[in-house]
């Protein structure tokens, strides 16, 4: 993994290779890749690989990239999924150059259908699925032929014209390619091309009542669009030969498949039918639930479009599939979110601290949004006689070398004084109910003569003006690394204790934060406002905690 780690001196990856040496032959100009999900789901963090390697190739190289929806399948697919997709694709930072759709491909591909059909290269099959799957043959045992394989062109030409005026019910025949049953790649066993099914599709509407395979329609949008490198992952590869012969026979513009490793991470799953299942079954709230490996989900959850291109960089493209540690998604987050983030102090679990010889009504302090960032800024804090500070900063009986607060010590509070604990006050029960302090004047942040050195630091608000709002601490969706690969539904691995709710009490600048801010909690970890926030409820995500384990075991390793 720390090779992976050291991004700006990765060599070219294979598909780089491959192009630098297809632009210096002159096969191509300039090239063409696409982007084609099918909308039947949201895109996933696997997605995004997919999504950076293809615009980041022209973004390389001169030429440009599609946006096609895959949408052959009409029972999946909805517009919502489409609205969905483009947003993702914008938000990561790229833009298509065209946007398409297979299923405006239709025309043309029924009439490639026909063309096979002219050429007695497709025939129609009254078989059923289970006779076809019986002829189909095994990989050790080859098929045999449908007895409808000898049709006459004539006959083929008209069952497919009433194959398409809806003359016959959903599954009762399928026009096949006639390649050979006997092929070693079972993929070449005469492919369904076409099949019928009443069913409205999200654009096409009632139109259709057949509709084309997967590999009759991806291969052939490839074709019509010019795609120069069409790259897909790798359960594609024996796809390959009927990519190819579909071209060769209908005799249409050459489009190369290329095909590389699916990424996945762990701790989670990356399928859009399994994320279904999570939203469908409310094991989640909804696709872009913060704890969802969607690309929505991590927006929400407070990911940067620039802590995902980084960590799809720094993966690379593969040849064998690989599952990638969520901890390397988080680095690049952190590594982000440190140089943006705005810094807050916000506490959690508050404990009452009197400063017995303040006098003042309060005064406004200032501190730096962040010390990462030049152009940062500083803000107002406001501060007085009483402050809460978090209780575990606090201890009554302190070890040697605790540098918070205890009887006698002093600490700074952030961006403030130096106080002292002078007295610990308890309830009847024996409860610490606040902390009696004493500050020192001449120990102002930034402009300290006191000359006193503490070593301990604390966040702290002040109580006058704090705001209490609504935190909600996300852990992994999965107990497992793969819960793909347990025994028994991946859903039994979910974990339970994937989402803790937990109130906090914040500085007033809070108040102002919008969705697109990143916050770091002094001390706590880095939090966004979610979008269930209302004006006298704030409720912030943290999107990822500030301990960061995962550089460190990499080295040890
Ligand atoms: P899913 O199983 O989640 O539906 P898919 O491959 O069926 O995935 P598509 O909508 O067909 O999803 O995918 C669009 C593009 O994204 C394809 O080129 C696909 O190969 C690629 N892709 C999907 N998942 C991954 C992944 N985990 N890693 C890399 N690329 C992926
Ligand atoms: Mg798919």
């Amino acid at each position: 993994m720390s090779e992976e780690i050291k991004k700006e001196e990765r060599s070219l990856n294979f598909l780089e290779e491959i192009i630098e040496e297809d632009l210096k032959t002159g096969k191509y100009q300039s090239i063409v890749t696409r982007f084609p999900p099918e909308p039947n789901g949201y895109l996933h963090i696997g997605h995004a690989s997919s999504i950076c390697l293809n615009f980041g190739l022209t973004q390389k190289f001169p030429g440009y990239t599609n946006l096609r929806f895959d949408d052959t399948n009409p029972v999946t697919e909805e517009t919502e999924y489409v609205e969905s997709i483009k947003e993702d694709v914008r938000w990561l930072g790229f833009e298509w150059k065209n946007e398409r759709f297979a299923s405006d491909y239709f025309d043309n591909l029924y009439a490639f259908a026909l063309k096979l059909i002219n050429n007695g290269l497709a025939y129609v099959d009254d078989s059923t699925a289970e006779e076809m799957a019986v002829l189909k043959g095994t990989p050790t045992e080859p098929g045999k032929d449908s007895i409808y394989r000898t049709r006459s062109i004539e006959e083929n030409k008209d069952l497919f014209t009433k194959m398409k005026n809806g003359e016959f019910p959903d599954g009762s025949r399928t026009l096949r390619a006639k390649i050979d049953m006997q092929h070693i790649n079972m993929l070449m066993r005469d492919p369904i091309l076409y099949r019928i099914k009443h069913a409205h599709h999200h654009r096409t509407g009632d139109k259709w009542c057949i509709y084309p395979m997967y590999d009759f329609a991806h291969g052939q949008s490839d074709s019509i669009e010019e795609v120069t490198h069409s790259i897909c992952t790798m359960e594609f590869v024996p796809h390959r030969e009927l990519y190819d012969w579909l071209i060769k026979n209908l005799e249409i513009y050459p489009s190369h498949q290329y095909e590389f490793a699916r990424r996945n991470i762990n701790y989670t799953v990356t399928s859009k039918r399994k994320l279904l299942q999570l939203v469908t079954e409310k094991h989640v709230t909804g696709w872009d639930d913060p704890r969802m490996p969607t690309i929505s989900g991590l927006r929400r959850r407070g990911y940067t479009p620039k802590s995902i291109r980084d960590f799809c960089d720094r993966i690379g493209v593969a040849k064998r599939d690989n599952m990638v540690d969520v901890g390397l998604l988080e680095f690049c987050l952190r590594e982000d979110l440190n140089k943006i983030a705005l810094r807050r102090m916000v506490v959690f679990d508050p404990i009452k601290v009197i400063i017995t010889n303040y006098e003042s009504d309060g005064e406004v302090l200032h501190s730096e949004n962040n010390s990462e960032d030049e152009k940062g800024g500083i803000r107002d804090i406001s501060f007085s006689k009483e402050i809460y500070i978090e209780s575990n900063d606090f201890m009554e009986v302190a070890p040697k070398k605790y540098f918070r607060l205890a009887p006698g010590q002093m600490v700074r509070l952030k961006s403030a004084y130096i106080i002292k604990c002078d007295e610990v006050i308890k309830d009847a029960d024996g409860n610490i109910t606040e902390l009696h302090c004493s500050y020192i004047p001449e120990s102002k942040s930034g402009s300290d003569t006191s000359e006193i050195k503490v070593k301990g630091t604390l966040h702290w608000v002040n109580a006058a003006d704090a705001v209490e709002i609504e935190v909600r601490e996300y852990d992994r969706l999965f107990q497992v690394e793969d819960p793909t690969d347990e025994e028994g539904d991946f859903k039994d691995y979910i974990n339970p204790d994937s989402l803790k709710v937990v109130k906090g009490f914040a500085e007033p600048a809070l108040k102002e934060a919008k969705l697109d801010d990143r916050f770091q909690f002094i001390r706590k970890g880095y939090y966004c406002l979610d979008k269930e926030s209302v004006d006298d409820k704030l409720v912030f995500n943290r999107t990822v905690t500030l301990k960061d384990g995962w550089m460190k075991d990499q080295k040890k390793n």
